[in-house]
């Protein structure tokens, strides 16, 4: 890759390569706008094969933060971070630690949080070196878990969904497939309990599917869960899942799950309206998490506001779903179109952004 022409060729701000031998860190930093604000996205830690498989997910991680923060009404930009290696061999205090000295270097350019193979404790460990992190826990000030309004989020844009493709928001009988039963889905997956839906559940970790079954769920092995019989697919692992190979496969009338990047390339967005399934934009359904985030660093974050929060993730889903029908374009067409006037127009007004966190 050569880094310099990429991220000048797609808009990027920022790049920032970490490396510290004494604890086995190597990690990117990604900024792709701090138009709205600075740049808000957790860090992942994940057994990349290579360099470059960890640049690429970065980049298109930090630019889907971007449109999320944009479309959700946050006064943030959008970044990422990825660590290389495996969190549930090679994750130590230390190695996080050294990584959150990295983030701190940047003076609040970027700000942190959890993602694919980090928690909350691991936020509480990087908030001892930088105050540029959120999604804290309650009992420090922050917000608490994200992944928490996040599912409640997915479960709001399947509303959204359901309503337009069957009338009526309820989600009691339908049968719903979640791929991935780590933090977005479990707590994904309880709510859609709770509201009468049946699961199927497919992760490739055995250990987390017996969350699942206590639940009530039947699953599924991973490869399968694309063809099963169901009314909405939820993809709540990894990105790239929504493609010219899985597509075909799918039975559900509704696709709509947390996890970032489902789409691996616009066109399958197109493939999905054309197929008549009602995509609900990865970036829009997951964005629960930045919306308390945003309130959590502003400072005016209220813990029992946070279902009506959640509940601003089905009316952004309802306005995507207006601007699609109205337009005649697919889904993903239209949230792009939102986020972008939104970055460009109130990203104009503001040529630095302010200090954050101002209370601490
Ligand atoms: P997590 O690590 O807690 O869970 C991911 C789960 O997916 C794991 O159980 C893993 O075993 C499973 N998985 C990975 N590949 C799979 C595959 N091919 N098939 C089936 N299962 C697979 O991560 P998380 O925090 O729940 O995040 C899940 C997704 O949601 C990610 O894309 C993340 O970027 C996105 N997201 C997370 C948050 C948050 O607050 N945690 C917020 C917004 C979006």
């Amino acid at each position: 890759m050569r880094l310099l022409e990429y991220i000048e060729q797609h808009g990027y701000e920022q790049v920032v390569a970490c490396h510290d031998s004494s604890v086995g860190l190597k990690a990117f930093i990604a900024i792709y706008d701090t138009r709205l604000g600075p740049a808000l996205g957790g860090v992942r830690m994940w057994p990349y094969k290579t360099e470059e498989d960890a640049l690429t997910d970065v980049f298109r991680l930090a630019r889907a933060l971007a449109y999320k923060c944009a479309i959700s009404g946050t006064a943030f930009g959008g970044g990422k971070a990825v660590i290389i290696g495996d969190s549930r061999t090679q994750k130590t205090e230390a190695l996080i630690r050294a990584f959150a000295r990295f983030v701190d270097t940047l003076g609040g350019r970027y700000i942190t949080s959890e993602d694919v193979g980090t928690n909350i404790r691991d936020l509480e460990h990087i908030a001892q070196e930088t105050r540029h992190v959120a999604g804290l826990p309650l009992a420090l000030g922050g917000s608490g878990d994200p992944s928490v309004i996040t599912g409640m989020g997915v479960v709001m844009a399947m509303k959204s969904c359901a309503k337009a493709v069957w009338g009526a928001d309820s989600l009691n009988g339908r049968t719903v497939a979640i791929q991935g039963f780590g933090k977005v889905g479990t707590h994904t997956a309880e709510l859609l309990v709770k509201s009468g839906a049946k699961l199927v559940v497919a992760d490739i970790h055995d250990e987390a599917l017996e969350g699942a079954k206590k639940l009530g769920a039947s699953t599924v092995p991973p490869g399968e869960i694309y063809s099963v019989e169901c009314d909405i697919f939820s993809p709540c692992a990894l990105g790239g899942v929504l493609n010219s190979e899985t597509i075909p496969k799918l039975k559900a009338r509704i696709v709509a799950g947390g996890a970032n990047n489902q789409l691996l390339t616009p066109e399958d967005g197109d493939f999905l309206h054309r197929r008549g399934i009602l995509y609900a934009p990865d970036f829009v359904t997951s964005s629960g998490g930045v919306i308390a985030l945003h309130h959590e660093v502003y400072g005016s974050f209220r813990p029992e506001f946070v279902p009506d929060l959640a509940m601003r993730v089905g009316e952004i889903m309802d306005q995507v779903i207006h601007e699609s029908q109205s337009r005649g374009i697919p889904t993903h067409q239209a949230a792009d179109r939102l986020a972008e006037e939104r970055m460009a127009s109130v990203g104009r007004l503001k040529p630095i952004f302010r200090t954050h966190r101002l209370s601490r």
